[in-house]
């Protein structure tokens, strides 16, 4: 099964960049990473060719940190295709008034975000792998007609 692609905003020097990052390697890495990879959005926007082939044509779940949604953008240009997108403007809705720290360390505060944000998104991964993988599954509710 194809690994879903989680790519997060690249936002250096801005917190938000920072905490999209982090969550992207936190389900990556530790929540889901047989069921997730990353990519670097530099090579997606550098039009690199490595880049856009570990994207063209794969699912992928966007992780922006603003309005000017850089991830969405990138994937979307270099043919992927977005089946989930979060934005770190929700997340931080979610804990208003606490202080995430800034562009190079994150707080206490900052890590239980992304904590709590990667959560949520691995449960994503979780959901679209498990209906890929029931789809092809005669012995469950494949079976039942329920797809
Ligand atoms: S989405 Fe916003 S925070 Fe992220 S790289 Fe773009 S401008 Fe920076």
């Amino acid at each position: 099964m194809s690994k879903v692609r989680v790519i997060p905003c690249s936002g250096i020097g801005k917190v938000m960049g920072l905490l999209s990052r982090e969550t992207a390697l936190e389900v990556t890495g530790r929540l889901c990473p047989d069921l997730a990879e990353t990519a670097c959005l530099a090579h997606l926007v550098a039009g690199d060719a490595e880049g856009s082939e570990k994207v063209a044509g794969h699912k992928c779940i966007s992780i922006d940190g603003c309005t000017a949604l850089c991830a969405e953008k990138s994937i979307e240009a270099a043919g992927g295709i977005i089946i989930a997108k979060y934005n770190v403007m929700d997340a931080m809705r979610e804990h208003r008034g606490k202080k995430p720290g800034d562009g190079s360390n994150l707080t206490e505060d900052g890590w239980i975000i992304v904590d709590d944000f990667a959560a949520k998104i691995a449960s994503k991964v979780f959901e679209l792998q498990e209906n890929i993988r029931c789809r092809s599954n005669n012995n469950c509710c494949s079976s039942k007609g329920e797809f």
